[in-house]
């Protein structure tokens, strides 16, 4: 058995292993991991410090994921189903494309956006493979696809090669993107056998998913190596969390530990409105205060865009500092997508009061004016 297959098989992934390794009472979570399934590799585990830290965090169910508020009901707040013009495909862009090739992941990150299919059973069928490639036959548009999920490296070489060679013989797609938490959480995964595959269908893209300074352990270091050694270009996708890096010093760590792993920070996302999550919001203020912080304070590489995925399809949005159309209502910021389409984005309460409010907004220079929705 190939190591990873046995580090899956090791992996924490029901509640009387939880309970037995990490002290967490099953009785807490078994409903819970009933909905949303755990999955802790041995890498991962190794990296959790203590009990409630950031790497925890992320990974360990909790009560709180039974919970819902007002703004955060979906289990598809991004709309991906509607946008989905045959099964496991959205076309949101012009130009590229998403296709979900697995619900496997190597761990199952309590925030997930898509929390709803994550870790049930089910990868793509060479039935469906052939309905996204007769599709993607006919759109001469499309030049980019991006290999999501869950988690595509969780699949076989072989049925990866497969995919890759559907995909490969559509001559207008340049370029195949893979998004993967796998090379950060299951390092054992990214074999010589995989990065020989992988080289063969260039040019590929990997943007891989890290969150704190403590995942970049040597053996990630060592498998995002061997992935740059093999021509593929590292980017990094983050997403904002509160109580995991929701403080820029935490974050310009981060970003400066990818780029010395021969990775570039890319996006850091807005937490997007997921049933079960709204314990990980953040307010946009402090998102815009890591981006201040990280401009011109370090190197410009080191900088991603900070992007909301905009409420119910509206398709990622970069957010700068003045860009943001700010309401008089601590309640909601507004954002303009590249439509010019203005999309509401509401806001978890304000925790330190109004005059804390006024003075982010001083430090950040905005000034806050009545704004219609239209
Ligand atoms: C994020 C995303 C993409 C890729 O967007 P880029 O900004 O090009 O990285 C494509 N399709 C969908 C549906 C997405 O959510
Ligand atoms: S690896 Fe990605 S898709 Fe899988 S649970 Fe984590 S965030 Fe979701």
């Amino acid at each position: 058995m190939d190591q990873w297959r046995k580090d899956i098989r090791d992996s924490i992934n029901d509640v009387e292993t939880l309970e037995r390794v990490l002290g967490v009472p099953a009785n807490e979570v078994r409903d819970i991991v009933d909905r949303y399934p755990v999955r802790i590799t041995p890498a991962v585990l190794k990296m959790i410090k203590e009990k409630g830290d950031p790497i925890w965090k992320q990974v360990v169910p909790t009560s709180q994921e039974g919970e819902s508020d007002s703004a955060c009901h979906s289990g598809d707040p991004l709309h991906e189903e509607k946008d989905s013009p045959v099964p496991n495909l959205v076309h949101r862009y012009p130009d590229r494309v998403l296709l979900f090739v697995t619900n496997q992941c190597p761990i199952y990150c309590r925030f997930c956006t898509r929390k709803r299919f994550v870790g049930s059973p089910g990868m793509l069928t060479p039935d469906e493979l052939s309905q996204v490639v007769n599709y993607l036959s006919a759109r001469t548009e499309v030049r980019d696809i991006i290999l999501s999920g869950g988690d595509p490296l969780m699949v076989a070489d072989v049925l990866l090669e497969r995919i890759l060679g559907a995909l490969r013989a559509i001559s207008h797609i340049e370029i195949i993107r893979f998004g993967t938490r796998v090379p950060g959480t299951l390092p054992s995964r990214i074999t010589d056998a995989f990065c020989a595959m992988i080289k063969r269908y260039h040019p590929i893209y990997m943007n891989l998913h890290f969150n704190h300074p403590d995942e970049i352990t040597p053996e990630v270091a060592l498998a995002c190596n061997k992935l740059a050694d093999a021509g593929v270009p590292l980017g990094s996708q983050t997403v904002l969390l509160a109580g995991v890096n929701d403080d820029p010093t935490v974050m310009k760590r981060l970003m400066q530990k990818l780029l010395a792993i021969r990775v570039k920070p890319y996006y850091i996302y807005q937490a997007d409105l997921v049933a079960g999550t709204h314990h990980f919001r953040t307010r946009v203020e402090t998102g815009l205060k890591i981006i201040t912080a990280l401009r011109g304070h370090t190197s410009g590489m080191a900088v991603p865009h900070y992007v909301i995925d905009a409420p119910g399809g509206g398709g990622k949005v970069a957010l700068l500092p003045r860009d943001v159309l700010w309401s008089i209502s601590d309640k909601e910021v507004f954002v303009k997508n590249y439509e010019d389409k203005i999309i509401s984005y509401p806001q978890p309460d304000l925790q330190g009061g109004a005059a804390s409010w006024a003075e982010d907004l001083q430090a950040l220079s905005v000034i806050a004016q009545p704004f219609l929705e239209d």
